[in-house]
């Protein structure tokens, strides 16, 4: 996707902080983090959102997964844990419009969900 801004960092053509990377997923810092721990984990091919996943590109969903626990691991917030957040569609708060899971963690994180 031309203009797509995690597609651009996917594509080295924006700078970000790459915490993680393989031949189909890469992670990389929030500019914007909630926590002291605050990772992306992209897709490096463009899926809108869960609503785009399909027989053909769910196998995605345990590259993501994975990458997530090695990410945790890496980062040392395997032990205490962590939370991997999706927004799915405007309502919920989606405001980059390429699969993403937030990783955050590194603090005692709030009980609520919403
Ligand atoms: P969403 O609200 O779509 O679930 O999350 C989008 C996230 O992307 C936000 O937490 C926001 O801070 C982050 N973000 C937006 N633009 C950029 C960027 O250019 N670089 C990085 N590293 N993060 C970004
Ligand atoms: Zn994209």
């Amino acid at each position: 996707m031309e203009n797509c801004i995690f597609c651009k960092i996917a594509r080295k053509e924006l700078p970000s902080t790459i915490v993680y990377e393989d031949d189909k997923v890469i992670a990389f810092n929030d500019i914007n983090p909630v926590a002291p721990v605050h990772v992306l984990i992209i897709p490096k091919i463009h899926i809108k959102n869960v609503m785009e996943l399909d027989e053909q590109n769910a196998d995605i969903m345990k590259d993501i997964h994975l990458a997530a626990k090695n990410i945790a691991v890496k980062l040392g917030i395997d032990e205490k844990g962590f939370r991997l957040i999706n927004n799915c569609g405007e309502e919920a708060g989606q405001t980059v419009f390429h699969l993403h899971y937030h990783l955050i963690g590194g603090k005692k994180l709030g009980q609520g969900l919403i």
